[in-house]
């Protein structure tokens, strides 16, 4: 079991801002920026690599929820979305999801 999946089970505690019956939204343990939002669907999909056509709906969900969490929290200048698949990008979790980064200015290219 993830710490994800024990998060969605309320076995490890987690500032929950949002749920419904496909995804979880809570705020990361470990901020990167003064807003650190992680979308994360409750059906296991270890990651984006192993994502399959018949979970596009899931996929398009998250990106709206994401949308929808920036509207809430005033992200009105903006704000980024990442996936991290695999270890190049720096995956720790092996439980797709994803962020959502906002209140300061954000640099490009990233690290
Ligand atoms: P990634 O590196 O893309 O796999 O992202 C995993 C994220 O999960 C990291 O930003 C961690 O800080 C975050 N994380 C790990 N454990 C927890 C937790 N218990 N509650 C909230 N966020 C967590």
């Amino acid at each position: 079991m993830t710490i994800f999946e024990k998060i969605i089970a309320r076995q490890t505690p987690a500032k929950i801002i949002w749920e419904d019956d496909d995804a979880i939204a809570f705020h990361d343990v470990n901020p990167q920026a003064p807003v650190h939002v992680l979308i994360v669907p409750k059906r296991v999909v270890p990651r984006l690599t192993e994502a399959t056509d018949s979970d596009s709906a899931l996929l398009g969900k998250l990106l709206l929820v994401a949308r929808d969490i920036a509207k809430k929290l005033d992200l009105s200048s903006g704000y980024r979305v990442v996936i991290n698949s695999g270890p190049d990008a720096g995956e720790s979790v092996p439980h797709l999801h994803v962020h959502l980064l906002g209140k300061r200015a954000l640099a490009w290219p990233p690290g």
